[in-house]
């Protein structure tokens, strides 16, 4: 039974008892600002200072009073909110919003198309999807330019006016003194044989270690933490990670996984055996700042490699900026502060300032496939309120000449500041500070071979983070969690409204922390 109530607990019961040995299991009643209230033992509320900030959603604080305004002002003109297959003007002002924003960030002017969804996976998985059209139609259109580039041939071939030349039949076993249509018909059949195997070929996704995209069918193959991926390995496409700052792997997987049709070429007369490239890479997906992996901001150099690489073998690049986006780091898109350009964006959480649930995937014109529309839906996309909910959203981060952007880097700042006090004075405890802007990390030292038997015990139990998150929220009435992949990373994304005092108040559980660990009083950590 759920202490609150007396309904038999169905909903993820075992996820409350995990969350529980860690005391996180506490029930919030009211948000505001920067603040969640805690339920407490007489009812009473607690005012707890929330570092999660939604996983990242709540950029803008908890029931920003504009929004929350705009949402009462929608609902009570009684604005249709479902009202599908219908002009959608919300919808393209959004895009269009969106769009100049974009265009100002990246000094560029090229169209990005908005296909809207509900959740980040879901943006995801239509930019997978979106890919994968893309790359079957390019496929198509190889596919009959390599059967044209072989007609051609044959035909010529067959009218005498142009002859195998002895590479060709060499590579194909036609014997030198074979006569041509039997020569002919072994060439024709060797390269059936070649292209079939590569025309059948599944997409392969490039992807960070560390990274993380979604949980869904295909999103979750691109999610490199294994307990997320592995059991659900059958249900979509592959990806092959790649470890950051090392191009070098990225040319070594191309070696191993690139793919090309055979094909005839006519020249003087001679008819050669050529190679296309054939497109096996559907896309790479990148985060700016990776998040659930551990806060890792992705470099200004490797980026620069990745863009050049996927330039180079044409994948198309996208850019999930999710967690990063939406103003967190400074910007609307993270990655413009590194100089990376996406084929395709998604950006969700903040979006929905907090209150509705929307996403988008963007894709640039010089890549967009308008046949997807027509594939690709959702009953509760493109909704009308959501749409307007996220014009809110921007129109606050552009407000008073974009200052949203600047405190989210003043604000960043200062709790870096904090955090890297607090890594000075326990560096025995402290691993890295790490991230940008609103988005960051702190990451403690592995406990696993810890004198106290249960520091070691906790740190083997794969909830590392959570206990350290549980004495904060206890002590504090701090809240924060671990990245999702990387538990021994403390996670910090307030909203914009995050305080000094609130800075100080975490700063001061953090060296409780340290000081906790320091004297290894493992029992601190566990719920009294
Ligand atoms: N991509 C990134 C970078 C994320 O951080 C997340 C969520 N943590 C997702 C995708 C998935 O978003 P959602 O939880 O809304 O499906």
């Amino acid at each position: 039974k759920n202490s609150a109530s007396d309904a038999p607990e169905l909903a993820e019961p075992y996820l409350r008892a995990v969350l529980d040995t860690a005391g996180l299991a506490v029930e919030y009643v009211r948000a505001e600002g920067n603040t969640l209230f805690q339920r407490g033992e007489d009812g009473g509320e607690i005012p707890v200072a929330d570092f999660a900030g939604g996983y990242g959603s709540v950029l803008l604080g908890h029931n920003h009073p504009a929004i929350v305004a705009r949402a009462r002002e929608l609902l009570a003109a009684g604005s249709p909110v479902h009202a599908q297959f219908s002009r959608h003007p919300y919808a393209n002002e959004l895009a269009a919003e969106l769009n100049r924003i974009i265009h100002r960030e990246l000094g560029d002017q090229e169209p990005y198309f908005a296909i809207f969804a509900n959740t980040g996976a879901e943006a995801v998985e239509a930019a997978i999807k979106h890919a994968e059209l893309d790359r079957g139609m390019r496929v198509a259109a190889l596919g009959a330019r390599v059967a044209e580039e072989i007609g051609a041939a044959r035909a010529a071939v067959a009218e005498g006016t142009a002859a195998l030349s002895a590479r060709t039949r060499a590579r194909f076993g036609a014997a030198a003194g074979e006569g041509r249509p039997a020569a002919l018909e072994a060439v024709l059949a060797g390269l059936e044989r070649a292209n079939a195997g590569q025309l059948e070929r599944p997409p392969l996704f490039l992807a960070l270690e560390r990274g993380f995209h979604g949980k869904l069918g295909t999103s979750v193959q691109l999610t490199h933490n294994e307990h997320y991926r592995t059991p659900f390995k059958s249900l979509g496409a592959q990806a092959r990670f790649v470890p950051h700052g090392r191009p070098d792997v990225l040319k070594e997987v191309y070696a191993q996984e690139r793919g090309v049709l055979l094909s005839l070429e006519l020249t003087d007369g001679q008819v050669e055996v050529v190679e296309r490239e054939f497109p096996v890479f559907c896309a790479f997906l990148v985060e700016p700042v990776q998040g659930e992996g551990g806060i890792h901001v992705l470099g200004a150099e490797f980026a620069q490699e990745i863009q050049r690489f996927c330039a180079e073998i044409d994948c198309p690049v996208v850019v999930d900026e999710i967690q990063s986006g939406m103003g967190r780091t400074g910007a609307l898109l993270s990655s413009s502060q590194v100089g990376l350009r996406g084929d395709y964006y998604t950006l969700a959480k903040a979006l929905g300032g907090g209150i509705a649930k929307t996403s988008v995937m963007l894709v640039r014109e010089a890549r967009y496939r308008r046949e997807f529309e027509i594939v690709h839906s959702s009953t509760f996309a493109k909704d009308s309120f959501s749409c307007e909910i996220a014009r809110t959203v921007l129109a606050l981060l552009e407000a008073d000449g974009q200052a949203a952007y600047r405190r989210a880097t003043e604000r960043g700042r200062a709790l870096r500041a904090e955090l890297e006090s607090v890594q000075a004075e326990f560096p025995d405890q402290v691993l890295a500070v790490r991230g940008r802007g609103l988005m960051l990390g702190m990451e403690f030292r592995d406990q696993s071979q810890a004198d106290s038997e249960i520091l070691r015990e906790l740190a083997t139990s794969g909830l590392f983070g959570y206990f350290l998150a549980g004495l904060l929220l206890r002590e504090y009435r701090v809240r924060t969690f671990p990245t999702a992949s990387a538990v021994n990373t403390l996670r910090f994304e307030p909203s914009l409204q995050l305080a000094d005092d609130e800075i100080a108040l975490l700063g001061a559980g953090l060296r409780e922390l340290c000081r906790v660990l320091r004297a290894q009083d493992g029992a601190r950590l566990t719920v009294p």
